[in-house]
């Protein structure tokens, strides 16, 4: 009954409702929450910024705060199937999946673990034997975290682990469709021993409960994943303050299999590229651009095995995919591919609902090949976040560059071809912050992040995602001060 966490103690929403938070796989409840609104944001935010200027966490060393991030990842394997439950129950997603997740959410928190204490600094050459000249590195101060529904806890951790690394308290505030597994982080954080109002936790609406995390002056930075428009919102909000501001948001990835490509593996991760979490991945290979020349044999046999995954909720050991998150974004998926169709896309497989009546009460949608597709459709230029292919062709390099260009994200894609300097060249004329080549969807906490374009600002994870929670300082110490004379009175 008390799911806030402020200022070190479980508490209850001030002004706010109950939240039901229901499976949607099989609409089950599966608990009720509180939802936070602005009193309650205000109230997260004064602890954390207490916490900070008080100054227990943010002058710690940071071998120490290495250490307790280590000490979350051990309390994370520990409670590994605990979580993924909660995960699966609140997402729909295959509870081996969200076993995944948990592995390499423990992997974030063990990455951010060993690199708190590197790069503490450097000292500048001045040309002055007069002088000491340092730039060191301090935490950012107070900041605001804001996810999504698809990969909860695995983009908290993104932010949570280098947030603490680096030495900052935080709020955060995670989609109100899937809380339970930041209600859990919580716990594990504070039972490894974070001070209290260091770490807060915020349910609720982004209207209600996000937008005065965003808003409030105290707020140094606000690290936000999600959708295109409420990051434009966000930024906007932001700007009044001047806070700093790192966006992950959307993409609308291109998976390009040249004719020379080793096919039997690339249809493999084709399906893979675009159904894995029925699309609903921020890096999802949902444009699939083929050469010309192996078109019909590639999409048929795609089609086929597309044909082939089987659905069922996040328990049924058979499912090879789950459910979409809610009935409003299955009906937005459906608008979709109806405006492909309506533009003139040709209908491969699914564009429908199961008939099968175990899958009634959950919302599902059949995996979706659309063929003839071209850049300017709405269902290739948006994300959908569905189960939705969409086919589009290309002759020769430079045709399928500026097709995958053609696009306001640039977030990931992948290059299929046996031809090692065809797969550097496209590589680097891709405008992406992730390209994959002979490969689809693999991302370790050791490298950066990020989209270009209209995908986001900053990066996260690597060093950079270190970098963003932090501040830089020079300070210049003058060891022999002595009159300067500029002004002769
Ligand atoms: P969303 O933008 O609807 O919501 C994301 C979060 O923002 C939620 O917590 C929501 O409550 C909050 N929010 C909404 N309005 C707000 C406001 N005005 N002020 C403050 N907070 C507000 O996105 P979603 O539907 O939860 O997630 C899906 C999106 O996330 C997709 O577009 C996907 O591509 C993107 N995503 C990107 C990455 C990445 O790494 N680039 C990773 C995962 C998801």
């Amino acid at each position: 009954m008390a799911e806030l966490f402020i200022g070190g103690t479980w508490t209850s929403a001030r002004e706010g409702g109950r939240r039901e938070i229901r499976c949607p796989a099989d609409g089950s409840l599966v608990a009720e929450v509180d939802e936070a609104t602005a009193v309650d944001a205000s109230a997260a935010v004064e602890a954390a910024r207490s916490a900070f200027d008080a100054g227990e966490w943010s002058g710690s060393s940071s071998l120490d705060r290495g250490r307790l991030l280590h000490r979350v990842a051990d309390l994370l394997e520990r409670d590994k199937a605990d979580v993924a439950r909660l995960e699966s129950l609140d997402t729909g997603k295959r509870f081996v999946e969200s076993e995944y997740d948990v592995d390499d959410v423990v992997g974030v928190f063990r990455h951010y673990g060993n690199v708190a204490a590197e790069d503490p600094g450097r000292l500048v050459d001045t040309g002055r034997t007069d002088v000491v000249s340092r730039i060191v590195h301090e935490p950012v101060g107070v900041c605001t975290l804001i996810t999504p529904w698809n990969y909860p806890l695995l983009q908290t951790s993104w932010k949570v682990a280098p947030a603490l690394a680096a030495g900052n308290s935080f709020v955060l505030k995670p989609s109100e469709l899937t809380p339970a597994t930041a209600i859990h982080l919580m716990k594990l954080l504070d039972e490894a021993g974070v001070p209290p109002g260091v770490a807060n936790l915020v349910l609720g609406s982004g209207a209600e409960a996000g937008a005065p995390l965003v808003e409030d002056p105290r707020v140094d930075l606000v690290s936000f994943t999600g959708g295109l428009p409420t990051g434009k919102r966000i930024m906007a909000a932001a700007s009044e303050t001047v806070k700093k501001v790192s966006l992950e948001l959307g993409g609308k990835n291109p998976n390009i299999v040249f004719a020379d490509a080793d096919l039997e593996t690339a249809l493999d991760f084709a399906l893979t590229a675009v159904f894995l979490h029925s699309g609903q991945v921020c890096s999802a290979g949902a444009r699939l651009l083929v050469e010309e020349s192996i078109r019909d044999e590639f999409v048929d046999e795609l089609v086929e095995r597309a044909q082939r995954i089987r659905l069922g909720g996040p328990f049924d050991e058979k499912a090879e995919s789950g459910p979409l998150i809610s009935a409003g974004h299955r009906e937005k998926v459906e608008a979709y591919v109806a405006a492909g169709l309506a533009e003139g896309a040709e209908l491969r497989c699914g564009g429908r609902r199961p008939e099968d009546p175990a899958l009634a009460d959950g919302f599902y949608y059949l995996p979706t090949v659309l063929d003839r597709c071209t850049t300017g459709m709405s269902v290739v230029a948006d994300e959908s976040f569905g189960p939705v292919l969409t086919v589009e062709t290309f002759t020769g390099e430079d045709d399928a560059v500026r097709t995958a260009n053609d696009s306001i994200y640039g977030l990931a894609g992948a290059v299929w071809t046996k031809d090692g300097g065809r797969a550097e060249r496209v590589a680097s004329a891709l405008r992406m912050g992730t390209v994959w080549i002979n490969d689809y969807h693999p991302y370790v906490p050791q490298a950066e992040w990020g989209g270009y374009k209209q995908s986001g600002t900053g990066r996260e994870l690597g060093r950079a995602g270190l970098e963003e929670y932090r501040e830089t300082k020079h300070i210049w110490h003058n060891v022999k001060p002595a009159p300067q004379r500029w002004f002769k009175g």
